[in-house]
């Protein structure tokens, strides 16, 4: 279902108003969490403005130690919700089990995380749910094993798949992640689904988002997922990596006039 030889057109997926893929482009921005209703309403308003259509925030989080932030679970829904209220923008986040699916039932696009890649049980469950699901690259997956998770979605009814490339454990330790540029044409030649990549998390860095967002572009990703933080000195997970909202919006402005999207 997801190779591209028994189905060689793209395929768009829709999200509310927005599509990714097919000649669509988006751009998915928002905190890595969800920690109050002041950040997620005001980070919001800033990345709508700037022209994001999605709203991304964990409220769920897959962090490495259990004394970190965990996230704000069904609260952070709850913001999240309201916050989609507030701007129209629909709403991504992580679901990191199947207990809580009947929690995600009016989230616009399910997020399947980079830990959770090989978690079949999972995947197979969110299959089911009839919505659109983001599909992350697992830390270590070959793009063979990325793709075929991204079957064991397919395979229980569900053909709206994004593809997200969020940098691979490599040798090289100057950044959190080796972005897989490669992966963009690479995906596209196997399979049909939209590729969208996360230069957030591939490099771990703030500055390194722009020279790699900016890549992603040239290589013909379908979309950018971005971390945003209106004060990322203080964030509860990811600050290093997350742009401000000024930071932000001059990246848009510049992939604008590199490319016609909007
Ligand atoms: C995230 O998007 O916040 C996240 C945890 O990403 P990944 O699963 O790619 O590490
Ligand atoms: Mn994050």
């Amino acid at each position: 279902k997801a190779n591209r030889k028994f189905h060689p057109q793209d395929t768009v997926v829709q999200i509310g108003g927005t599509k990714i893929g097919g000649g669509h482009f988006a751009v998915i921005a928002g905190p890595c969490s969800v920690e109050s209703e002041e950040q997620i309403c005001l980070v919001a308003n800033e990345v709508k403005a700037s022209g994001a259509s999605l709203l991304r925030g964990g409220a769920f989080k897959p962090r490495t130690s259990p004394y970190s932030f965990q996230g704000m679970r069904a609260e952070g829904l709850e913001l999240l919700r309201h916050a989609r209220a507030k701007t129209g923008m629909p709403i991504v986040t992580e679901i990191m089990n199947t207990e809580h699916i009947p929690l995600f039932e009016d989230v616009d696009l399910i997020q399947v995380g980079a830990r959770n890649m090989q978690n079949f049980e999972l995947l197979k469950a969110v299959g089911r749910m009839g919505k659109p699901v983001l599909l992350k690259r697992g830390l270590s997956a070959t793009l063979e094993e990325f793709v075929m998770s991204a079957e064991y979605i397919m395979a229980e009814g569900c053909e709206q798949v994004i593809l997200c490339e969020r940098g691979i454990r490599t040798f090289e330790n100057s950044m959190r992640n080796t972005l897989d540029i490669s992966a963009v044409p690479m995906l596209k030649h196997m399979s049909h689904l939209p590729v969208v990549i996360d230069p957030s998390h591939a490099a771990g860095i703030n500055w390194m988002v722009e020279p790699l967002a900016k890549a992603a572009v040239a290589a013909g990703a379908d979309g950018l997922m971005i971390e945003v933080h209106n004060d990322p000195a203080r964030a509860k997970c990811d600050g290093a990596q997350s742009l401000t909202c000024p930071q932000f919006d001059a990246l848009m402005q510049d992939i604008s006039r590199e490319a016609v999207f909007f």
